[in-house]
C-alpha cells in the first residue's frame, strides 16, 4: 500500500466508492464518490494530537471492537495517506460546532469541517475489478458459543490480541478478565481436518 501511495502513475482515492461507469475499453469514464475526510490529507502529520483531546470513544474497527478509538483517528497503523480522518457521524462538533477540541489541539491548523463529499470523474483505459471479501458471521456457529462467551474468539480477534501492534501489544489475555488463559482450544471445521492431515501424512 505505501510503494502504490508512492508511486509516480498511481492515484490513490481512499475513502471513495465508483458509483457509475460509462465508455468503453480504452476510454471509461468513472465517476467516483470521494467522501470528506475533514482533515486535509497533505498536511496532516499524523501526530495524534487530536485524538487526545476528542472526548468520544467508539469501539476500534480495526481491533474488532477489542479496543477503542476517537470520533477522530486514523483507521489503522500504516494506513495509507498517513493522514487521520473524522466520522462525522461520531463527532459532536458538526454543525454547529459545539466541541472543536481538535482544532484546538491541531497546530497544522488541517482540520476542516466546511469540507464535504464531492463526486468526481476519472478517464481510465481499464477497470480491474476487485471486490474484496466480508469476514464470515461467526453467529451463525451458535454451537460454539460465540454469542453465550465472551473468551471464544474468531481467528481475526485472536490475530489482534497475539499482534505486536493490537489491543494488548501482543499478549494473550482473555477478554473477559484480562489474565493469561491456561490452555487454548481451537475448532478446525471438519473439510479442513481432512486437508491438515494430509500436510502431515
Ligand atoms: S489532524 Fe492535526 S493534530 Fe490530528 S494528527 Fe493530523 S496534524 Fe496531528
Ligand atoms: S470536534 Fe469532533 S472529532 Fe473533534 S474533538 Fe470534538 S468530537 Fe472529537
Amino acid at each position: 500500500m505505501m510503494d502504490v501511495g508512492r508511486h509516480p502513475r498511481i492515484k490513490l482515492l481512499t475513502m471513495s466508492e465508483v458509483v457509475g461507469v460509462k465508455g468503453y475499453v480504452g476510454n471509461f469514464q468513472a465517476r467516483i464518490l470521494k467522501k470528506a475526510r475533514y482533515v486535509d490529507e497533505k498536511e496532516c502529520t499524523a501526530c495524534g494530537e487530536c485524538t487526545r483531546v476528542c472526548p468520544v470513544v467508539w469501539p476500534d474497527e480495526f481491533d474488532l471492537g477489542l479496543s477503542s478509538r476517537r470520533a477522530i483517528f486514523s483507521p489503522f497503523p500504516q494506513a495509507v495517506p498517513s493522514a487521520y480522518l473524522i466520522n462525522i457521524n461520531e463527532c459532536l462538533g458538526h454543525n454547529p460546532v459545539v466541541c472543536a477540541k481538535c482544532v484546538e489541539a491541531c497546530d497544522k491548523g488541517c482540520i476542516n469541517f466546511h469540507m464535504s463529499d464531492e463526486e468526481i470523474v476519472e478517464e481510465v483505459g481499464s477497470i480491474i475489478v476487485a471486490t474484496g471479501l466480508e469476514v464470515y458471521d461467526p453467529t451463525e456457529l451458535d454451537e460454539y458459543g460465540y454469542t453465550r462467551f465472551e473468551n471464544v474468539l474468531t481467528s481475526l480477534e485472536f490475530e489482534r490480541l497475539v499482534n505486536a501492534g493490537g489491543p494488548t501489544n501482543g499478549e494473550l489475555i482473555r477478554p473477559t478478565d484480562r489474565k493469561r488463559p491456561r490452555s487454548i482450544g481451537f475448532y478446525l471445521p471438519p473439510k479442513y481436518k481432512a486437508w491438515v492431515s494430509g500436510l502431515h501424512s
